[in-house]
């Protein structure tokens, strides 16, 4: 999953995005806003942490551009403003949660969770079916009836395939949602961790579609 985070101060920008890693997000981090648009066209965010108090272009006129391009993907805002009109003017503006700082971490990354299951289409935060479900919140997979913990890239992975299934996702959309810039990507990384999910989860669990990719059954 792929977070953009825009926040030019370094070390909340640095605490945001380590805790991010940590918890199985890709992170696209810039200091400024000013090339939101280009950003946008070159990849696909499944959230953006938008601060206000931006250097150059304000984090407002950043959250309109965002809009402008009529993308739906979810906003959080991330800012020290404090005044009830500007939280106010953020939402009405588009955004879908606002956070003042200083905030607590484990704060931001629930909110940040729940924004993503709205986003999908879930109110509640298992993801899944009966036979194959996923807990965003401990990083555990259930597979016929066992637990099985998942280490943060095959998280990251399965969450990607469950967030949509039956949707087929190709090898560079699921290293796009596992890896953040500059990482080193192994050319054969996405099958590494499907054989070892498929070895804790069953061989069902995952589908290969020869030359497309792979998919979550519907059930
Ligand atoms: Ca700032």
């Amino acid at each position: 999953m792929r977070i953009l985070l825009i926040e030019d101060d370094l070390m909340i920008g640095d605490a945001v995005s380590v805790a991010l890693k940590d918890h199985a997000y890709a992170v696209n981090w810039v200091k400024n806003g000013l090339a939101i648009d280009t950003l946008l066209k070159a990849e696909v965010y499944q959230a953006v942490l938008l601060d206000l108090g931006l250097p150059k272009r304000d984090g407002l006129e950043v959250l309109r551009r965002i809009r402008q391009h009529d993308d739906a993907v979810p906003v959080l805002i991330i800012s020290a403003r404090d005044d009830i009109k500007q939280r106010i003017l953020a939402l009405d503006s588009g955004a879908d949660d606002y956070l003042i700082k200083p905030f607590d971490v484990q704060e931001m990354l629930a909110r940040l969770r729940a924004v993503l299951r709205r986003q999908n289409g879930h109110a509640t935060p298992l993801l899944g079916h009966e036979l194959l479900s996923l807990d965003p919140n401990s990083r555990e997979a259930r597979s016929q009836g066992v637990n099985h913990l998942l280490s943060a890239r095959e998280f990251a992975l399965l969450r990607a395939l469950l967030l949509r299934p039956g949707t087929i996702l190709s090898r560079s959309e699921l290293e796009e949602r596992i890896y953040g810039w500059g990482e080193e990507v192994e050319s054969n990384a996405v099958e590494v961790l499907i054989h070892g999910l498929r070895k804790k989860l069953g061989t069902e669990a995952i589908k290969n579609v020869r030359g497309a990719g792979w998919m979550v059954p519907k059930k």
